[in-house]
């Protein structure tokens, strides 16, 4: 479980984080919804360790959340990829990180590389591709790495409707197979809806939790009025 506890982070002058408090359980799927600059990627700034909370308490079952091995796979909202790579040795990167040796990360990723729709640009160039295939090789690398937690920031943002879709049912139909816990960022309301147990919506920045909702959403009652 992961708990954020009045989490406050400011830069320079600007607060963006103004007391977030949020959790996360294990084996559930939570989205956060909110304006642009809210301080949504903060969150997860804060979360793999590449920024430090100004105050507030981050803990994952039970503990301070700290050090380097967070047990998390992050799909960062940009860059995800590293333009001198390969997209095989991108979507491998994650796992050879863990430790993994290069032949035993191609032999995992490989099959799912169709999949993805990825089979036959391997060793293609991240600048060769689509925006989308970018997205789906760093959505690839980051599921792979069967972490405890995945952290999707915006993982569907460059693709076009039909594809946003299909993703969105893989992901759903991964999530339940492997009953992962993630917590993703997203503008789009039908895919929180979609794919969430529950949902927060921030406010424009600084950032406060205004909502938490549960899936699926409460329906008016009959009866009521109309
Ligand atoms: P979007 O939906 O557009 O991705 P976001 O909710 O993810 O927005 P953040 O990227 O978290 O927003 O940024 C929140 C605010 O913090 C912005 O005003 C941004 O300019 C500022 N900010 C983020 N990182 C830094 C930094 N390293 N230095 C200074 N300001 C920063
Ligand atoms: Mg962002």
């Amino acid at each position: 479980r992961l708990q954020l506890e009045d989490v406050r982070k400011s830069f320079g002058q600007t607060e963006v984080l103004d007391g977030v408090s949020l959790h996360v359980q294990e084996g559930e799927f939570v989205s956060i919804l909110g304006p642009s600059g809210a301080g949504k990627s903060t969150i997860f700034r804060l979360l793999t360790g590449a920024e430090r909370a100004d105050g507030g308490a981050i803990h994952m079952n039970g503990a301070p959340l700290e050090g380097r091995n967070r047990n998390m796979a992050f799909m960062p909202q940009r860059d995800a990829l590293m333009p001198w790579r390969s997209i095989l040795d991108n979507v491998t990167l994650g796992l050879e990180v863990q430790g993994m040796t290069r032949k035993a990360a191609r032999a995992k990723v490989t099959p799912l590389l169709a999949e993805f729709g990825l089979a036959g640009f391997e060793n293609h160039y991240p600048a060769q591709l689509s925006g989308g295939m970018r997205q789906r090789a760093a959505l690839l690398r980051t599921v792979v790495q069967e972490r405890n937690m995945l952290l999707l920031d915006e993982p569907f943002g460059a693709l076009d409707a039909l594809t946003r879709t299909s993703m969105q049912r893989w992901l759903e139909v991964m999530w339940k197979r492997h009953r992962w816990t993630a917590l993703l960022i997203t503008h789009d309301v039908r895919e929180a809806v979609f794919l969430s147990d529950r949902i927060y919506v921030l406010s424009a920045r600084p950032a406060r939790v205004l909502h938490e909702f549960h899936v699926p959403l409460p329906r008016p009652r009959d009866g009521s009025a109309r």
